[in-house]
């Protein structure tokens, strides 16, 4: 590495849709050349991301690991029981002990890239600094466009109608709109609103998409006013470093299973790394895969943090069901490796949440996603799938658990996402535009330099 080279310092947030993505920005910028060091909190809430992050200190010997002591937690003042939002919270309240941490980093950081969720608490620290601050928007660059516009939503100056016109995109259906942002009063519109109009204090904002993917919501993004520059740097490639080892619980049985299965035959199932389904759905989807007659691989997921997934997948899904799965499909409740399955030739579909990496990884490659948004910014990013020739989205099933959606309409729209020679086709499409976005002169590699040059500029 030369003796000037940018040095870069990267903050996660909790959650494996936060760290997967900085971990694989962090692998993109060790391949141009960056110093990097990584600061995460000293324990995690889930054991997903200790195991991910051991997989890759040990590829990335060269990458300086800083653990972020967090202040003493008291669970009860922050008025929720998600373990990963109040992991959030906790990282927020501490924002201020890094000020020593990153002033003693040496050689000297040229910026420091930090999670979306930790815009104000940040902000005072970076200028205390006077280091150079940008987030990692882990989401869409069209959730972007809203998040930046909702401190004007919250201003009243929008009247309130069943879509929100948002200059230079196509309005968002209320509907749409993460539910918690709609809530009068809730501690999580706040948060977004007092973050959303600190933007103009941030360097720059970088999000994992693609001109080619989000071309609407990027131009936008560049004429709006009193907004730092938006990097798009993706899409982010997912990374060797991920793969999971032999003795990680049976995660390689899906592997073996999909190398005996005909190609582009079989729907891959699963709703990221915190979403459970309540038991009636998930015995609804189980249902539907059946119906479906299609062959299945379904990560069956029914606690939010994987260290208490403790039951049989007979005790939730139904022993008559699941008996009659096995003949059809492979079903676990293990961390699988997602990279490595939809990468896998014999899988043609994809039923996802939308989470934002999900989808990225979906495009990268050119699986056709059925999109079933269950919560946040996933309806949002599920008009991106629906747009850009991704995949469907099926608008009538609502948010997860809104209602029970029954087996019978599940297996048919599988039917219809495996079936359908055209939505293959325009996933392929997008799958080659993800392709030249990382190719020489492509997108990403574009906007990388310029962001390397303006690090560099202020160094
Ligand atoms: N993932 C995985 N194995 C699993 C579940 C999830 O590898 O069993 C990965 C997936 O590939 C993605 C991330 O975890 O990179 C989940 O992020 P996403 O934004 O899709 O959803 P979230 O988990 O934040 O809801
Ligand atoms: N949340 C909460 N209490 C609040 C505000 C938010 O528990 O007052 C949690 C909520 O349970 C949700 C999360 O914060 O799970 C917000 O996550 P969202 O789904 O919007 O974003 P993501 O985790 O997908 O990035």
């Amino acid at each position: 590495m030369c003796e000037h080279a940018v040095h870069v310092a990267l903050l996660p947030n909790a959650g494996m849709g936060h760290l997967i993505p900085f971990l694989r920005l962090a692998d993109l910028l060790v391949h141009h050349s960056c110093r990097v060091t990584l600061i995460t909190a000293k324990s995690t809430v889930s054991l997903a991301e200790s195991e991910l992050l051991s997989r890759f200190e040990s590829s990335f010997p060269q990458i300086n690991r800083v653990d972020f002591d967090l202040l003493p937690f008291d669970p009860t003042t922050a008025n929720s029981n998600d373990p990963f939002w109040l992991r959030w919270e906790s990282v927020r309240r501490s924002a201020h002990l890094l000020i020593p941490v990153l002033s003693s980093i040496s050689p000297p950081l040229s910026a420091f890239v930090y999670d979306m969720t930790l815009i104000s608490p940040m902000i005072p620290v970076t200028e205390a600094l006077c280091l150079q601050s940008y987030i990692l928007f882990t989401s869409s660059a069209r959730m972007f466009s809203l998040y930046s516009y909702f401190p004007c939503v919250a201003d009243g100056a929008t009247s309130a109608s069943d879509v929100l016109e948002i200059p230079g995109i196509s309005p968002v259906p209320t509907s749409s709109i993460p539910p918690l942002l709609l809530v009068p009063n809730s501690l999580f519109g706040k948060i977004c609103t007092e973050d959303g109009r600190k933007l103009r204090n941030l360097n720059g904002v970088l999000v994992n998409t693609f001109e080619e993917l989000e071309a609407e919501s990027i131009e936008a993004l560049k004429l709006r006013d009193g907004l730092p520059p938006v990097f798009a740097l993706g899409p982010f490639m997912p990374c060797e470093f991920e793969k999971l080892k032999a003795n990680d619980g049976d995660a390689n049985s899906p592997l073996k299973w999909l190398n005996g299965q005909p190609q582009d035959s079989v729907v891959y199932v699963c709703f990221g790394s915190r979403t459970a389904m309540k038991r009636e759905q998930i015995r609804e989807m189980g249902d539907g895969l059946l119906k479906s007659g299609c062959r299945f691989l379904w990560v069956v997921k029914v606690k939010i943090v994987d260290r208490k997934e403790e039951e049989e997948l007979e005790q939730v899904v139904g022993e008559e069901l699941m008996k009659g799965l096995k003949e059809k499909g492979l079903v676990v409740k293990t961390w699988v490796d997602q990279r490595e399955i939809l990468g896998h030739p014999s899988v043609g579909g994809f039923v996802s949440h939308c989470g934002w990496n999900s989808v990225i990884e979906a495009a990268w490659y050119g699986v056709r996603v059925l999109a079933w948004p269950q919560h946040g910014d996933q309806k949002i990013n599920a008009e991106v799938v629906e747009r850009s020739g991704l995949g469907m989205w099926q608008k009538d099933w609502g948010w997860g658990g809104e209602q029970m959606v029954k087996g019978e309409e599940i297996g048919k729209a599988i039917k219809e996402i495996m079936s359908n020679e055209s939505l293959k086709n325009s996933a392929f499409s997008v799958k080659e535009t993800a392709r030249k976005a990382v190719g020489v002169g492509g997108s990403c590699e574009t906007n990388l330099e310029r962001l390397i040059e303006e690090w560099k500029d202020k160094d």
